[in-house]
């Protein structure tokens, strides 16, 4: 029996995640949920799935989890307050499981506590591993977590990599690959004239055409960023230089991502543009659990194309390439100023295409001793927040 953690439970992937949990209830229990708002749906979670703990942000939701609640059904759970109760929580001996599921670098403490405390972790927060990438891998290796990439792509590339002791952190690529080939839808505007992407609106921009997701990350894939983290995130977990990492866009999503080997074979993992596959795969490793997720009917999608991308219409792909060359200070600045920029153009104060330029200023402005800092969790906090405010001021320049 697994007992499960999800972070993030009133997202995305944590509704993916309870759907699939909802399904074997002899396999998995819940033992924590999070939210940091959304208080009445986390109730309703916690009342569904006979969540222990919850976790939220501060005493006001707290007192508002406990009103909605009322006389609701069982024993209430109990509340705990803050971040450092998520870390707490996601290290707590009652659990074995951690779905790490909070979106952006907001994520990291948590889901590091989770290697640290040796449990299998269920990793969506891409954002934790491109600011802490060596950190969190050296964490899951002192501790022996069991490290699950939940991201559709890298656990493609997971699914076709050599068997062996795959759920560890490797430190080199796995013998006999060549290459990773990470593949990409190209977003609502992989074909919009360049000269509109000024104008586009943030309904327009969450509008994925494939995949259903949270703000955020539905932005990221707009501008590609999330492509560019994906490949930073695909260098820690498989060990591999960015070189023999390439991105390949398919508009269909049905291939999420390919692995080739020395002697001219490709590994593909396809499948439905649907969530609940690789979480079912990361609670179920080593075995298939049923994810919910009708067939893929290949004859029915009839073709499925691909083209490489087009650095001059996706500028955020080349930054994301440019800092995982120059170092992990230079990957925090990357996404903690996009994680500034998409909040703003999310609040219409700056245009879609001040994404890229307030990534770009903030890593120019990066000295060259930063961009490869960093050593502990607190510097890499540290460079997160400074990157931070100077992106709010671009951002206000950008605005003007
Ligand atoms: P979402 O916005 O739908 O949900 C985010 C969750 O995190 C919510 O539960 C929210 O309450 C919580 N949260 C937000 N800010 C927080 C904070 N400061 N502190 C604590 N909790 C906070 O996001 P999502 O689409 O589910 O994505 C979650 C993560 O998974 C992201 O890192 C994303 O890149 C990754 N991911 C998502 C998908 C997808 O299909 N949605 C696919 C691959 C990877
Ligand atoms: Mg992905």
């Amino acid at each position: 029996m697994q007992s499960v953690c999800i972070l993030g439970s009133t997202g995305s992937i944590g509704e993916s995640t309870l759907d699939v949990i909802a399904q074997h209830p002899d396999v998995f229990s819940v033992y924590a949920l999070s939210a940091h708002s959304r208080i009445q749906k986390l109730a309703a979670q916690a009342a569904r799935h006979g969540a222990r703990v919850v976790i939220v942000p501060d005493a006001a939701s707290a007192r508002q989890f406990a009103e909605v609640w009322g006389g609701g059904p069982g024993a209430m759970p109990e509340i705990r307050v803050g971040a450092q109760a998520l870390a707490d929580t996601a290290a707590d001996a009652g659990v074995t499981t951690v779905m790490a599921a909070i979106v952006g670098a907001a994520g990291l403490p948590s889901a590091m506590a989770a290697a640290r405390a040796g449990k299998r972790v269920l990793l969506a927060n891409k954002e934790a591993l491109v600011a802490a990438g060596n950190l969190f891998m050296q964490a899951v290796r002192d501790n022996h977590a069991e490290l699950l990439p939940i991201d559709s792509e890298h656990n493609a590339i997971f699914q076709c990599l050599p068997h062996g002791d795959r759920a560890a952190a490797p430190t080199q690529p796995a013998r006999g690959v060549r290459r990773l080939l990470l593949t990409a839808s190209g977003g609502p505007f992989r074909t919009t004239p360049i000269e509109q992407l000024a104008l586009v609106t943030p309904e327009q921009a969450c509008a994925h055409p494939n995949w259903s997701m949270g703000r955020k990350i539905s932005v990221d894939s707009a501008t590609m960023l999330n492509k560019g983290l994906e490949v930073i995130e695909a260098h820690w977990l498989f060990a591999m230089p960015a070189d023999r990492i390439e991105v390949l866009i398919h508009p269909q999503s049905v291939v999420h991502s390919l692995v080739e080997y020395e002697d001219g074979s490709v590994l593909a993992q396809l499948g439905q543009p649907d969530m609940r596959t690789p979480i079912a795969y990361g609670l179920g490793f080593p075995d298939r659990i049923n994810s919910g997720v009708g067939l893929l009917d290949l004859a029915a999608a009839g073709r499925l194309d691909f083209e490489a991308p087009d650095m001059g219409r996706f500028p955020c792909l080349h930054l994301s390439f440019g800092a995982l060359r120059a170092g992990q200070g230079a990957c925090i600045t990357l996404n903690a100023a996009n994680e500034v920029a998409v909040a703003r153009f999310l609040d219409g104060r700056i245009a879609f295409n001040a994404i890229p330029a307030t990534i770009e200023a903030c890593l120019n402005a990066l000295s060259a001793e930063h961009a490869c800092l960093p050593a502990s969790l607190e510097d890499i906090l540290a460079l997160d927040q400074e990157a931070r405010i100077k992106a709010e001021a671009f951002c206000r320049q950008f605005a003007a």
